[in-house]
């Protein structure tokens, strides 16, 4: 039977340079793959909004996960038939592993009284706000500020309240994590579990082909993903150690930083003689 290898890349710090999301590196292979019918899914942190620009400026036309593992964006008509479990929308199939914003803005809301003045979120920040707290532009900030599936809270309150505050949010049946800045509330997803389902839907809609799973990724929100690929590979960061898996057998960890790293593992896994 075909094999049919399917690549799964997280972005920043991975196919995008850490520091200037260039992916000049990586633009020839990406061609060459292309023409050999391999597709390249995203698989981020960032939006559908970030996404579409992205994916532009990749030439991509695959399918792609957002926001961790929250959401499956499958061009309609990519596949044959329309995957079971999912929703046709502006020009997508949707999965959906996650309740969507809006549930968890209502969560929030609840919590306004007993947290007052001790928290804000993406939602009720302006674009003039939520630039200045993350020192991004205010047509990235605007970009940043469109999540699907989780609202990022900058906390003002002390530690303690802020534990109280977690624990709320879990007793909502929040799955808050931390990140750099902000608190990020959404529910349960993770790289991996995007990545098994879109490539069982891979193989149910190719029963001719035996599709396999190639992963990479810079980071530790890519450990998910990293352990259930076929193929792990670990692309170096200039900032932070490699991504540690309990895996042990058929994991790669490049040379080289980022894209540079990206074109030189999948050069030699996919097209070396
Ligand atoms: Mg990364």
């Amino acid at each position: 039977m075909k094999k049919q290898h399917i690549i799964f890349t997280d972005l920043d710090g991975t196919l995008l340079d850490h520091h200037s999301y260039s992916f000049a590196p990586v633009v020839s292979i990406l061609d060459k793959l292309q023409q050999e019918g391999i597709p390249v899914i995203p698989n981020t942190s960032k939006t559908f909004a970030e996404l579409v620009e992205i994916r532009g400026a990749l030439k991509l036309t695959t399918p792609f996960i957002v926001e961790n593992g929250a959401a499956i964006y499958i061009p309609t008509h990519f596949f044959p038939q329309q995957p079971i479990g999912t929703i046709e929308k502006s020009g997508y199939w949707l999965k959906e592993f996650s309740p969507r914003v809006e549930h968890w803005v209502g969560v929030l809301d609840t919590l306004q009284a007993a947290f007052s003045e001790e928290f804000e979120h993406f939602s009720r920040m302006s674009v003039k706000r939520i630039s200045e707290v993350t020192g991004l532009s205010e047509h990235d900030a605007e970009l940043a500020a469109t999540r699907e599936y989780g609202e990022p809270v900058n906390w003002l309150g002390d530690q303690a309240s802020k534990t109280l505050f977690i624990h709320a949010l879990e007793e909502a049946g929040a799955t808050p994590l931390q990140g750099g800045r902000f608190l990020h509330v959404s529910g349960y997803s993770d790289k991996g579990q995007a990545l098994t389902w879109l490539l069982n839907e891979y193989q149910k809609q190719h029963p001719d082909k035996q599709c396999d799973s190639i992963a990479l990724g810079d980071g530790q929100n890519d450990v998910a993903m990293l352990e259930v690929a076929s193929l792990a590979i670990r692309i170096l960061s200039p900032t932070t150690p490699p991504p540690e898996l309990k895996r042990t057998n058929k994991v790669i960890t490049s040379h080289n930083f980022g894209p540079t790293g990206w074109a030189e593992c999948i050069e030699a896994i996919l097209f070396k003689q």
